[in-house]
């Protein structure tokens, strides 16, 4: 199978249907943000290149994420594809892509602006199964206790503050969103409004990878 990615502005819900799309495709999800928050907790070499700009909402340097990437699709788990979380971001990541895996579909997730900040200020994660939830959107069915594994260990990222949020849109508009120009002609570019109920978008995002 082709690798697949998912795009669009942070907050737009990439993390909530990559989990989706992995229970019914079974490609690994590929989260460079992930990977370096990982990368950044273990105090690697990455971690130490990646957190200033990070901290910051600017995007790490194309060469540090380029190089997670092709080890990380070196893994055995990667053999039939992968579906990228927040990669690639610039012309130079999704041409080093090109490279290295071929891109079947890229699935973008679109959200105005308006609705970003309060979607990522009050987003959290469990700590033991990364379901994901919202303190207005999507609370937990009971408090305190996850809806997917009973755990009441919760985390927020350092970075879902405001004015590290305004930071992360401005680098999108800056140097991601070109990239729909960029995978619209080489036909591969799907569009699904992601301000609507996460099933609808699911069930409108699987329809199209069948
Ligand atoms: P995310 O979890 O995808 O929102 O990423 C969190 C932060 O990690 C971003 O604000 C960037 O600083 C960095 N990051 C993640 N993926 C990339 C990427 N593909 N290129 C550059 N920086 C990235």
């Amino acid at each position: 199978m082709k690798s697949i990615v998912l795009f669009g502005p942070p907050g737009a819900g990439k993390g909530t249907q990559a989990q989706r799309i992995m229970n019914s495709t079974g490609l690994p999800q590929v989260s460079t943000g992930d990977m370096l928050r990982a990368a950044v907790s273990a105090g690697t070499e990455t971690g130490v290149k990646a957190k200033s700009f990070m901290d910051a909402g600017e995007l790490v340097p194309d060469d540090v994420i380029i190089d997670l990437i092709k080890d990380r699709i070196k893994q055995p788990d990667a053999v039939n594809g992968v579906m990228f979380d927040g990669f690639p971001r610039t012309i130079p990541q999704a041409e080093a892509l090109s490279e290295i895996c071929e891109v079947s579909h890229v699935i973008a997730i679109e959200v105005p602006d308006s609705k970003i900040v309060e979607r990522i200020c009050g987003r959290f994660t469990c700590a033991d199964c990364s379901a994901v939830f919202h303190d207005t959107f999507k609370p937990t069915k009971v408090l305190n206790k996850c809806d997917s594994c009973d755990s009441s260990n919760f985390k927020r990222r350092a970075d879902d503050n405001e004015s590290t949020v305004l930071s992360r849109l401005n680098a999108y508009h800056e140097q991601t969103s070109p990239l729909a120009d960029w995978y619209k002609s080489r036909n591969i570019f799907y569009p699904f409004n992601g301000d609507r109920p996460i099933d609808e978008i699911t069930t409108d995002i699987l329809s199209v990878l069948q």
